[in-house]
């Protein structure tokens, strides 16, 4: 039966600094992008009658509050680090923004780690789309996420 599930999207732009350790390109440099985020969710919308939320996925200025304070307030206009890159202890030292991880910052880890972390806070994702340039992103479904974390973290 068919469950009247909806899919939204919105989509969110953060500026972040990296550094790739052992990249045997030039993204061994430290470097910098403008991220777009693309936020899927899917479920029923909100069936509650006379409610503020009825007939949502999700007021979209609540998605933008949540992802604000989980993922734009940490990473925008920081260095996001793994806490290993060669340029880690003169960037901290200087004061500038670091959003440290553990994890190798690549585009596919930090889509994983994205869409793990809005799991975790009970938003209903399906999908999020993360694209590193113009050109390029990566996706990660829900699904494939384990409960308990991406690879990485585990
Ligand atoms: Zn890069």
């Amino acid at each position: 039966m068919a469950k009247n599930e909806v899919t939204i999207c919105k989509t969110f732009s953060f500026d972040s600094a990296h550094q790739l350790v052992n990249h045997k390109g030039k993204c061994a440099n430290l470097h910098g992008h403008t991220y777009k985020l693309e936020v899927k969710l899917k479920m029923q919308p909100n069936m509650e009658s006379n409610s503020t939320d009825e007939g949502f996925v999700i007021d979209f200025s609540d998605l933008k509050k949540i992802i604000k304070d989980e993922i734009i307030d940490k990473f925008d206009h920081a260095f996001i680090a793994q806490g290993n890159e060669p340029a880690y202890e003169a960037v901290r030292s200087s004061g500038t923004k670091i959003c440290v991880l553990g994890f190798r910052t690549t585009v596919e880890n930090l889509a994983l780690f994205i869409c793990w972390r809005l799991m975790e806070v009970d938003l209903p994702v399906y999908s999020i789309r993360l694209w590193e340039t113009p050109t390029g992103w990566a996706e990660v479904l829900s699904e494939d996420v384990p409960k308990n974390g991406p690879y990485f973290l585990t």
